[in-house]
């Protein structure tokens, strides 16, 4: 077996040498042609030395002579470095349609001639081209025909139609030539139909690296943009506090010191800059907090049960202020960022309390399956619901739709997206206007090895 390996790579080196691994119809050739001196090489003494012996025997010394030549041909072309492929299939050709016309030449139709001649033809087309494969059938019609001819009329007196009978002759060989064109035909339609496949594959797999490459490029793109804004939103959030806080104050100051020479609609503008002010100073803490999700945290095994039952104390006010009703089942142990999916659940579970139907008593649904590679959970609501076309757009920072009927800050889902984005999931709503919503979100299983977003 060591033996084999060391040839093979011999050869291989020999042969195909530093062949490119861009895969075309010539590369497949080569393999063949390889393939076909590896084989022929190592087995071609069962036939060559037999050959070589039934030569000498008979006392066809120039087949002898041609057995000795073609061993010689073979370790050349599968042994000498210095050749290029192209000129080594073409010896090997040239080799086999000198052997197949000695043969014929020698040992008449009754010979293995016809048969090599067969051989030659189909070898040709595998290895080299359809094109050379008809040519050769051609001269080696041109060639039968002639000596057909010569059976007939004997113009020359050659051992291999001494003796034939002109019907038999081209009967043998009008079989030989029909067969030799029908199995070329058929190779040369399976290489071309073969080449275009490769073609196709090698562009599609261009297609696809491209496009691999593209999509590598965004997702970091995305990521560095994504960096980008949750260090600008920490920047702007952090730096607008002060000047806030100071506007804040002189508000309240001025009120509260200068409150009987401020005329009444004056007193009612500061008003609405202190509430506005309130507001913004709302929005900056909201933006700082959705900009610092998942920095830093560490991951642990939780059990997603007791955070709702922790949940269900949290939020007992509201819950009960609103007299709604909290399901949930199957809630199992999963792997995350404990405090954000805390977070993400109060978020979902508070929304489905305040965008309430004022007729209906709030009946809110938490609930997990088990998939192969996440989880998939649901918290469902039977409160006012959302329309399809606002679907997406709820889950962008500071998207609110019922502005005036319900107080917010538009970034409860944002920061669910973004909670559950650092889980390696996805989250989405299926909803219908006044018929209930449900949140869907799904959460990696395998976060141990899930990138930290
Ligand atoms: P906020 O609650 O502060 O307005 P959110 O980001 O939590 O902001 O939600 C964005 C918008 O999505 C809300 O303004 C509301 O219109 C809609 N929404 C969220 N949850 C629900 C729900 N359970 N039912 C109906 N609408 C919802």
């Amino acid at each position: 077996m060591k033996y084999w390996g060391e040839y093979k790579i011999r050869i291989a080196r020999t042969i195909l040498g530093q062949e490119s691994t861009i895969q075309n119809l010539s590369y497949y050739r080569n393999q063949l042609f390889y393939h076909i001196i590896l084989y022929t090489l190592a087995f071609s003494p069962i036939a060559i030395i037999p050959g070589i012996i039934a030569s000498y025997r008979t006392g066809f010394y120039n087949l002898l002579l041609l057995n000795i030549l073609t061993l010689l041909v073979l370790v050349v072309l599968g042994f000498v470095k210095p050749i290029k492929i192209e000129t080594r299939k073409l010896i090997l050709i040239a080799n086999l349609f000198i052997i197949s016309w000695a043969l014929l030449y020698n040992l008449k139709l009754e010979g293995p001639g016809l048969m090599y001649l067969f051989t030659v033809t189909i070898v040709t087309c595998l290895i080299y081209s359809g094109k050379i494969a008809y040519k050769l059938i051609l001269i080696n019609s041109f060639i039968l025909v002639l000596l057909g001819l010569n059976i007939e009329y004997q113009w020359l007196q050659i051992p291999i139609t001494n003796n034939q009978d002109t019907t038999t002759w081209f009967g043998i060989v009008v079989n030989l030539i029909f067969l030799s064109i029908i199995i070329v035909a058929c190779f040369d339609i399976i290489f071309k139909k073969l080449e275009k496949i490769i073609i196709q594959q090698r562009q599609l797999n261009e297609t696809i690296n491209q496009d691999n490459q593209k999509m590598i490029d965004a997702q970091k793109v995305l990521k560095d943009k994504n960096e980008e804004l949750n260090q600008f939103a920490h920047t702007i959030s952090h730096d607008l506090k002060e000047p806030l806080r100071s506007m804040q104050a002189f508000a309240h100051l001025t009120i509260s010191k200068y409150k009987e020479s401020i005329p009444e609609k004056g007193q009612e503008f500061l008003t609405h800059i202190q509430t506005a002010s309130e507001r913004m100073a709302l929005l900056l803490d909201s933006l700082l907090e959705y900009s610092q999700i998942g920095k830093g945290k560490e991951k642990s095994e939780f059990s997603v049960k007791e955070i709702v039952k922790e949940l269900e104390k949290d939020l007992s006010q509201l819950i009960q202020e609103n007299g709604a009703e909290i399901e949930h089942k199957n809630l199992p142990k999963i792997v995350g960022y404990e405090i954000e999916f805390k977070q993400l659940l109060q978020n979902l579970i508070a929304n489905a309390i305040k965008f309430k139907r004022e007729e209906e008593n709030i009946e809110v649904k938490i609930n997990a399956k088990e998939k192969d590679e996440h989880w998939e959970f649901l918290v469902s609501d039977n409160g006012i619901g959302i329309d399809p076309k606002h679907q997406e757009k709820i889950f962008t920072i500071f998207h609110r739709l019922h502005k005036n009927r319900f107080p917010g800050t538009g970034l409860g889902l944002a920061n669910c997206k973004k909670i559950v984005e650092i889980h390696g999931g996805n989250i989405w709503v299926d909803s219908l206007p006044e018929e209930g919503s449900t949140f869907y979100f799904t959460i990696s299983k395998n976060l141990k090895t899930a990138k930290n977003g």
